[in-house]
């Protein structure tokens, strides 16, 4: 069988207002002691599931590079002695504040094929609003430093929509990115509850929208080609572990708060494993076991798939359902056709219709409920 496998670090130097991502600020002790039954845990799913192919490995959180080089060394070693076959694409997450030689160096021996860096911005003044760490020049000097060990292999996080933030600042961190030559730019727009405390410095939703537009099309001039809602690859650069997760084909998630879904094929159907988020309950390997019965297979599949710009796997939907995605949600491809917001010869967004994806959505889901 073959899965993708996430892996969960959920340490953070210090913790960001805004965020969703279930982490801690990193202990003194017992990272160890998380690695070890990280790799315990991934051995016995490994076994459960019966895998023997993985064709991307995606280290992410939380702040991975805060392990350092000897622990990443460490779990790589673990990793490769679990599963000794060949990986074709390693990503690691990474923050400029921790991310140095050593830790770079150990990775590109692990094996690692691409590394994701979090900047959101260099503006300092947003990033004050934020709470997050560290100053621009230096920013920019892991950049330089991560081209050397990952030339065009790096994704850089940039975000839209945020506290202060102009469409001159905007075009600045963009053109500050795009000098170092990564090979993917994600860029999100920041959505947050209005609790957070920086809440009223946003800007309004319209210039929200209207600067991510503009990034959008600034990245597009410097040939990073829109491929999902948030993301941009420059040829062959694209994201292939988060490809798997739109596409739905079965991951093994493993690390408190990680998720992981696997696919019966023929059956159509799915199996999804979950981890509370929360440590101590990880140290006891407690996860949620639920089955995906075919409906919600499908749904999840319709909105994962029309997130990417290739639009849902048409093989694999027939495979598992026994009919074509035209004859499923005939109705609203083509109320959409019309308005000329899918692609010609196939059943995906256009960039414009990804703005409108909740509306798509919404209104396939309206369609599969009428029906049945
Ligand atoms: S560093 Fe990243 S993962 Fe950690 S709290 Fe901040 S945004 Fe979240």
């Amino acid at each position: 069988m073959t899965a993708s496998l996430y892996l969960h670090i959920p340490f953070c130097a210090s913790l960001c207002d805004y965020c969703d991502f279930y982490s801690v600020e990193v202990p003194k002790t017992d990272v160890q002691f998380y690695l070890e039954m990280l790799c315990t845990d991934i051995e016995q799913q490994i076994q459960q599931y019966n895998i023997n192919e993985i064709p991307s490995l995606y280290i992410g959180g939380g702040t991975p590079s805060v392990l350092g080089a000897r622990r990443i060394e460490w779990l790589f070693k673990r990793i490769h002695g679990i599963f000794p076959g060949y990986i074709p694409e390693i990503t690691v997450e990474a923050n400029p504040e921790s991310v140095n030689e050593d830790f770079l160096d150990a990775c590109l021996s692990g094996g690692a094929t691409r590394l994701s860096i979090g900047i959101q911005t260099f503006y300092e003044k947003s990033r004050q609003a934020l709470n997050r760490a560290g100053d621009p020049h230096a920013i920019m000097e892991k950049l330089e430093l991560i081209t050397r060990f990952f030339p065009e292999s790096f994704s850089v996080d940039l975000m839209t929509g945020l506290p202060f933030q102009t469409e001159a600042q905007l075009r600045e961190d963009i053109n500050r990115v795009c000098s170092c030559s990564p090979g993917h730019i994600s860029l999100y727009s920041l959505t947050v509850e209005p609790s957070v405390p920086f809440f009223h410095l946003l800007p309004l939703p319209d210039q929200a929208d209207a600067l991510y537009c503009f990034g959008r099309d600034l990245l597009e001039q410097y040939s990073y080609m829109q491929y999902e809602v948030s993301n941009f690859a420059r040829p062959g650069k694209r994201c292939q572990h988060n490809i798997r997760y739109w596409r739905m084909q079965s991951w093994l998630g493993a690390g408190a708060a990680a998720s992981g879904t696997i696919i019966d094929e023929k059956k159509g159907t799915g199996t999804r494993r979950t981890y509370n988020p929360d440590i101590e309950n990880y140290f006891r390997h407690d996860a949620v076991e639920e089955s995906l019965d075919q409906l919600t297979l499908v749904q999840e599949m319709l909105l994962m798939g029309f997130r990417y710009i290739e639009g849902p796997d048409e093989g694999l939907f027939k495979n598992r359902f026994g009919i074509n995605l035209e004859s499923y949600i005939p109705e609203t491809l083509d109320s959409w056709k019309h308005k000329g917001m899918i692609q010609p010869g196939k059943n995906a967004l256009t960039p414009e219709g990804l703005l409108f994806l909740n509306r798509f959505l919404i209104q396939t889901f309206e369609e599969i409920e009428n029906r049945s």
